[in-house]
């Protein structure tokens, strides 16, 4: 298998110094000290476990003999999905949004799971479906662009709009580059859907300080002012500095179910 990443589980991360320590596992609240004085930071701070919280989702992705984690099967059709037994979250956004990259590091303790890449343009574009042991499904979907085929239109929307046992969509958007036509195309059929989503800004490793907080300010302020089913805290990530992995992971075991009360740390 593949060896882990340096910054892939939080005994590593705690031996960081405070400073970068907060910046990888908070790194939205990281951000707090350069607002300007005044700002409600009440968003920043909407989901912040303790540590204990968070060591016990490092567990559920991490696999063993007894706890699997494994690929289970793709699908191009609602008739092909597998049975809605589990808790299950699903990770969407444009082609090129680092989904692929993020879903490789949340399972990055299980390196037996093998997170498929279709870039191949006219690449069938399927829906692929992950299981983390008896507890929830991850799906994977494929990545849109706003000029996507109808037919792939027609099956996001099938999955979303009807999948019972979907408890959060987890809507990607470039840290880089901030809200595209594409991402604005995806919020209206989620709100139009009236189902949970949530936000996550990637590859912020690539974006300056002030550049994230524009953005970060920005899409707050859209969040706030258009949307009823987004989830008010944007989550920021870097698959690369793994930061904010670790509290997604937390995320993800909360809203299926497993971590119900999240104590503030
Ligand atoms: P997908 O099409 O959404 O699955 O995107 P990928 O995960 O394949 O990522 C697209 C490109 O962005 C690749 O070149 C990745 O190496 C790069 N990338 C993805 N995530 C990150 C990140 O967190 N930081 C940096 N610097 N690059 C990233």
């Amino acid at each position: 298998g593949r060896a882990s990443a340096p910054l892939a589980t939080l005994s590593q991360v705690l031996r960081l110094e405070r400073s970068r320590r907060t910046a990888i596992v908070f790194p939205l609240q990281k951000l707090e000290r350069y607002l300007a004085p005044g700002t409600d930071t009440a968003r920043f701070r909407l989901f912040q476990p303790g540590l204990a919280a968070l060591q016990r989702a490092e567990t559920l992705f991490r696999s063993d003999r007894r706890h699997p984690i494994d690929y289970v099967s793709s699908a191009v059709r609602m008739d092909h999905v597998p049975p809605p037994a589990l808790p299950e979250v699903c990770f969407i956004g444009r082609s090129n949004v680092g989904k692929s990259s993020l879903i490789r590091a949340l399972f990055s303790l299980a390196p037996e799971v093998e997170v498929k890449v279709s870039k191949t343009p006219g690449h069938t574009k399927k829906m692929n479906f992950f299981k983390v042991g008896k507890y929830f499904t991850l799906v994977d979907m494929p990545g849109y662009g706003y000029r996507a085929p109808q037919d792939f239109v027609e099956m996001v929307e099938a999955y979303l709009q009807e999948r019972r046992n979907l408890k959060r969509t987890f809507l990607l958007v470039d840290g880089v580059v901030g809200l595209q036509k594409a991402d604005h195309i995806a919020v209206e059929m989620l709100e139009e859907f009236g189902i949970p989503y949530v936000m996550v800004l990637t590859k912020i490793d690539r974006a300056s300080r002030g550049l994230l907080l524009k953005n970060v300010l920005e899409i707050q302020e859209f969040v706030k002012e258009n949307t009823q089913g987004c989830f008010p805290q944007l989550f920021l990530v870097s698959s690369v500095e793994f930061s904010g992995v670790h509290l997604l992971r937390c995320f993800v075991a909360h809203v299926t179910g497993i971590l119900p009360a999240v104590e503030a740390s």
